[in-house]
């Protein structure tokens, strides 16, 4: 898969893009990640990529002239989508993720200072994405975000192909608790069923256990989800488990 990231701070992705999983999946060719230096396409002596909003008001807006010259060299004659990282985008989750792990090439376009050239918006925009409901300094980290969450789905990337199959809200639920050796660690145990190497109640106890999270943690999530005969038995079982707790 192919990121193309358009950026002011090309410098701010080396560490988190050329470290660990990302960086021996970049190494071994099934992901490329190419950093556009926003500035490099302001023509000017100064090479001003910003200027004072129409209208007044703080802060500056990002030139639509040196934006679309980045943008149309970027994609050239490619259908690869742009995403402008946004806080006002779609909100991002483990869903989409999965939706972009699909593509083959995708075109993040970072932000900064107070907004993009709304002209922008309306013609060279694709979709936009947020990562959250609070407002960050630039589309840097958001487009980092965007790039793990989305790298580690595809083929290979992960040791396991399938712990990213296990991992929270892949199947609309948290995923349940993790223990490693040793066995007792200042007092606290393993659950007994773990070191059993009785593989089908492992795993009915893990999915027990991240129902139990989800319950607890993200309910939202189980109103969301359209559940398996075995999970709604189990969940039966929690809520009985919790009424006869309180009494
Ligand atoms: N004035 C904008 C507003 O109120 O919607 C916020 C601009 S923000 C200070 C600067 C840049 O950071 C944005 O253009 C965007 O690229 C990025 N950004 C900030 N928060 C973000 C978020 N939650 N998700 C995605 N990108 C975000």
């Amino acid at each position: 898969m192919r990121f193309d990231i358009l950026t002011l701070f090309p410098e701010m992705f080396s560490g988190p893009l050329r470290t660990s999983i990302l960086g021996r999946a970049r190494e071994s060719g099934l992901l490329s990640i190419n950093l556009w230096n926003i500035r490099d396409y302001a023509l000017d002596k100064h090479r001003v990529v910003d200027d004072t909003p129409y209208g007044g008001g703080a802060g500056m807006v990002l030139k639509p002239d040196v934006l679309v010259r980045a943008i149309e060299d970027v994609k050239g004659n490619s259908t690869a989508p742009v995403i402008y990282l946004s806080p006002q985008g779609r909100p991002f989750d483990q869903l989409k993720a999965q939706e972009l792990a699909q593509m083959s090439r995708i075109i993040l376009l970072c932000g900064h200072y107070e907004e993009i050239d709304e002209r922008v918006r309306v013609g060279w925009i694709d979709e936009e994405i947020s990562i959250g409901d609070y407002v960050l300094t630039g589309g840097e980290l958001p487009a980092m975000v965007i790039v793990d969450a989305v790298s580690r789905l595809i083929p290979g990337v992960l040791g396991h192909d399938d712990s990213a199959q296990q991992d929270s809200f892949q199947d609309g639920l948290l995923e349940h608790p993790h223990y490693t050796r040793p066995a007792e660690f200042r007092g606290m145990t393993v659950p007994d069923v773990l070191l059993s190497g009785h593989h089908e109640m492992i795993k009915r106890w893990r999915l027990k256990e991240s129902l139990r999270r989800t319950l607890i943690r993200r309910p939202d999530l189980l109103e969301k989800k359209s559940l398996s005969a075995e999970e709604q038995m189990i969940l039966e079982e929690l809520r009985n488990e919790e009424l006869n707790e309180r009494r």
